[in-house]
């Protein structure tokens, strides 16, 4: 005990300590649980700010701690501390969680609309940088996310029920790099729209043509008219092209970023040296005299085609001004745009890219999925469209979802029956589990000196005496 105090007095040994380890330490054994109530994150700091006053060393440690730590430690032990918004606390909403920007208002399209019968969706709308999350094998998904709205700062935490992705996941642009987000959202096996597979699968350009050229080797170039199209895996062979002018795509980008049209060998071998300390992959396609570009997308059932022709001149129809019009949708388009649809396991939302040459043949670059860009006249409408097939696969998500659960009940982390914890009993649940961790241990199996079921009960004594120890080295 004595080593122990030294230890815990040595100011080094502290500050090495996670954060809020020492706090749950110093917390005597819990009081009997109050009934539970919904209480939300701010009530909750209420009730521990009037906590000093009958235990001022406690309240001491407990403000150095940050909310964040809390739901951190919290959610880490397996349990949630549960916002106002949490799906757990009313049966009445389901949580849908949307990537997008904030201009583009998805409560308002949601609105009045539910799922499971009468289940309300709940929206919360984040961009991919304001969101954090914690995932565990359980299948719990904790999002964290601080948005600015209107000039004030919103924080939430919640557990999505769905996830509709509406931005790029992935661009080499700095700060562009949300596949960790994506893969966390995966491994709790949220549902999405798209498939949060299909998502991560896109995040690479030249992985996503691999496909559509797996597609053209079963249509045939004729019905899936692809660009021809080189891949570099580095800047080393890229000594020349076998035509000019080239564009030369570096890496994975967005909005016309990293595409150059190169004209002779020796701009290539200009840009080769660039491709070398991008320390990534390009790809080279020939350059096409372009009419026009073309979009074809399909949200759910419905299908737009679309034609843009540069205004500005610009061999990018993208950058500058152009010109959008709407144009009929053909038994071609639609082959297009169904067969990519089938990619990557299948894309409720996609679109494909192509461009007209002055030539007259067509020429396919690209596969893009539900974060594309909506355009032309129909937006609104486009949006309305997005809603339905969120909502279809929403219920169908959540149905499935609910079957499954009534057969085999998911099991928290630590073995524990999966439980709503109420925030007030946050706090203890996560110092019982702390303890159950070092229970395990070598340390606490050399303290047992009886087997079977009295080891139990010696482990759990030990425990006992161990919190009152630390209980009473701090209040001293
Ligand atoms: P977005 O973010 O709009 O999808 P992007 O960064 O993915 O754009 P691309 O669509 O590949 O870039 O290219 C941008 C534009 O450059 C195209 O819209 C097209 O007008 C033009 N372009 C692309 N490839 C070629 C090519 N091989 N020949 C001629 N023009 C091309």
């Amino acid at each position: 005990m004595n080593f122990l105090r030294r230890r815990l007095s040595d100011s080094s040994f502290m500050s090495n300590l996670p954060n809020g380890y020492m706090t749950d330490l110093q917390r005597p054994d819990p009081a009997a649980p109050p009934p539970p109530t919904a209480t939300s994150p701010s009530q909750q700091s209420e009730r521990r700010a009037s906590q000093p006053a009958q235990q001022p060393q406690q309240a001491h440690s407990i403000s150095s701690i940050t909310n964040v730590v809390k739901q951190t430690a919290a959610s880490a032990a397996g349990f949630v501390e549960q916002s106002a918004t949490s799906p757990s606390l009313s049966k009445k909403f389901k949580i849908l969680l949307v990537i997008d920007e904030p201009q583009h208002e998805w409560a308002k399209v949601f609105r009045g609309k539910k799922v499971l019968g009468d289940y309300d969706i709940k929206v919360e709308q984040a961009e991919f940088s304001e969101v954090n999350l914690i995932s565990h094998s359980n299948g719990t998904c904790i999002v964290d996310m601080q948005v600015i709205r209107s000039g004030t700062k919103v924080v939430r935490s919640f557990r999505p029920d769905f996830v509709l992705v509406r931005q790029h996941a992935f661009s080499m642009a700095q700060n562009e790099d949300f596949k960790n987000l994506i893969i966390g959202l995966q491994y709790a096996g949220v549902p999405s729209v798209n498939s949060l597979d299909s998502i991560y699968n896109l995040c690479e350009k030249p992985w996503a043509f691999s496909q559509l050229i797996n597609n053209q080797k079963r249509l045939g170039s004729e019905r899936i008219p692809l660009i021809d199209q080189t891949f570099y895996p580095n800047y080393k062979d890229m000594i020349t092209s076998p035509s000019f002018p080239v564009v030369v795509k570096i890496g994975h980008a967005h909005s016309g970023m990293g595409k150059v049209k190169v004209d002779n060998v020796s701009d290539f071998q200009d840009i080769a040296s660039v491709v070398a300390i991008t320390q990534t992959y390009c790809t080279t396609e020939p350059f096409i005299d372009a009419k026009y570009d073309i979009r074809v997308q399909k949200i759910g059932v419905d299908y737009k085609a679309y034609m843009r022709t540069s205004i500005s001149g610009n061999w990018k129809s993208n950058t500058g001004s152009a010109m959008l019009e709407q144009v009929a949708m053909t038994d071609k388009y639609k082959l297009w745009v169904d067969t990519c649809s089938e990619i990557f396991g299948g894309l409720d939302i996609c679109a494909v890219k192509a461009i007209c040459g002055k030539d007259g043949n067509d020429y396919i670059t690209e596969v893009v999925g539900s974060s594309m860009q909506l355009i032309g006249d129909h937006q609104a409408e486009d949006r309305q469209l997005i809603s339905e097939v969120v909502l279809a696969k929403m219920s169908q998500a959540l149905a499935t979802r609910s079957s499954s659960a009534s057969r085999s009940p998911a099991r928290s982390p630590q073995g524990q029956k999966p439980t709503t914890v109420q925030p007030q009993q946050v706090e203890s649940q996560s110092l019982t589990n702390a303890f159950s961790a070092f229970s395990d241990s070598s340390f606490f199996r050399g303290v047992s000196s009886t087997g079977g079921d009295g080891q139990d009960e010696v482990k759990a004594e030990t425990i006992r005496n161990l919190r009152k120890s630390f209980a009473s080295l701090f209040s001293d």
